[in-house]
């Protein structure tokens, strides 16, 4: 996929916390080094995140100023958001932390675009701005992607040469190439995900998984079993699942499925007749047959499982009894206890 570039006015700062990361366990700080990822994913939270959102029209105008079509995010997965000069704008931040600076702390790249965009791969910024990481501070980099080109001998090369810096995971939610194709515009089709996260694993590169958003169609038959294989669950560090929120953007999402498919019928169902209670049936089953594959293969202390719970129902709630590996997303009450009341009974007091 060929990028459409608008540039978009800096950040102050490209390194910062990640509260909503650290609540997965993922990270403790975020890099991202554009505003808008080269890829197009339908389901992408970013583009309803509220750096996006806030700068909506500001970066409608850009876009209408340099490539004279006021396009948004939503409407053309091709666009992609920059920022000018990244990398000096990084080197001029990190020269200025103290010594030691990220020790203990694991920094993710990216978490809101993906740092492996092709464009910033090509034209060296992807190593470069690493390079300045592992130069300036003692973060572990937790890179989550969706170019298989991370299991090139090149990046592999790259990681082994800092073995103890870098845990690397390809975001895969899916085995069906042909589904990627539709939905996850411009990414590595998952094979080829897989593929690259096989040769890192052979070559001792840690990994982790990442099955982030696995749809409801790969509840079919053994699909989620089948998935769960894929990435070799022995070898990786740990192993995050979240079945699909819905960010406002279920129409996008549906528009890549044909009208009359069961997927189709399942967003129309879930978000439009507000049958909600699929979508608990759902994220449900999915959370007991990966909990049931993790005991059966030992693996139990690996799974992360991002729940956002609130629309978890009262029939489907007792099934995460002892909430084993559940990571509970929505946002809290004042006391820290899930806004759900089926949930909150299940939380240790
Ligand atoms: S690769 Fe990640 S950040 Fe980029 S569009 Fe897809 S989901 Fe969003």
């Amino acid at each position: 996929m060929k990028n459409k570039i608008v540039e978009v006015r800096e950040l102050r700062s490209l390194v910062n916390r990640s509260p909503g990361f650290a609540k997965k366990e993922l990270s403790d700080y975020k890099l991202d080094i554009v505003a808008l990822c080269g890829f197009g994913c339908l389901y992408c939270s970013s583009n309803h995140g509220n750096f996006l959102r806030i700068n909506r029209e500001p970066f409608a105008d850009l876009t209408e100023a340099q490539l004279g079509q006021r396009l948004l995010p939503a409407d053309d997965p091709s666009l992609m958001f920059t920022w000018r000069d990244v990398v000096r704008q990084l080197e001029t931040e990190l020269r200025r932390k103290r010594a030691g600076f990220g020790s203990g702390k694991t920094l993710v790249f990216s978490m809101l675009t993906d740092g492996f965009s092709p464009k910033l791969v090509a034209d060296g910024t992807t190593r470069a701005v690493l390079d300045l990481i592992l130069e300036h501070t003692e973060f572990r980099i937790r890179i989550l992607t969706k170019n298989a080109i991370v299991g090139s001998a090149r990046w592999i090369q790259y990681f082994s040469n800092h073995a103890d810096r870098f845990v690397v995971g390809l975001s895969t939610g899916t085995l069906d190439d042909r589904w990627a194709k539709r939905i996850e515009i411009g990414t590595s089709s998952p094979t080829a995900r897989l593929r690259a996260l096989h040769r890192l694993q052979d070559a001792g590169v840690a990994t982790y998984g990442m099955l982030c958003p696995v749809f409801p169609d790969v509840l079919v038959d053994d699909g989620v079993e089948r998935l769960v294989d894929a990435i070799k669950p022995d070898l990786v560090e740990h192993i995050w699942a979240e079945p699909f929120n819905d960010r406002v953007n279920w129409r996008v999402v549906r528009k890549g499925y044909d009208l009359g498919s069961p997927m189709y019928g399942w967003l129309t169902d879930v978000y439009e007749r507000r049958n909600i209670d699929r979508w608990s049936a759902y994220a449900t089953e999915l959370y007991q047959r990966l909990r049931e594959k993790a005991e059966v293969g030992g693996w139990m202390h690996k799974l992360r499982y991002l729940l956002y719970e609130q629309h978890i129902s009262g029939r489907d709630a007792p099934m995460f009894e002892g909430l084993a590996g559940v990571l509970l997303q929505s946002k809290p009450d004042e006391h820290g206890h899930s806004k759900n009341p089926y949930m909150t009974n299940l939380q240790p007091r």
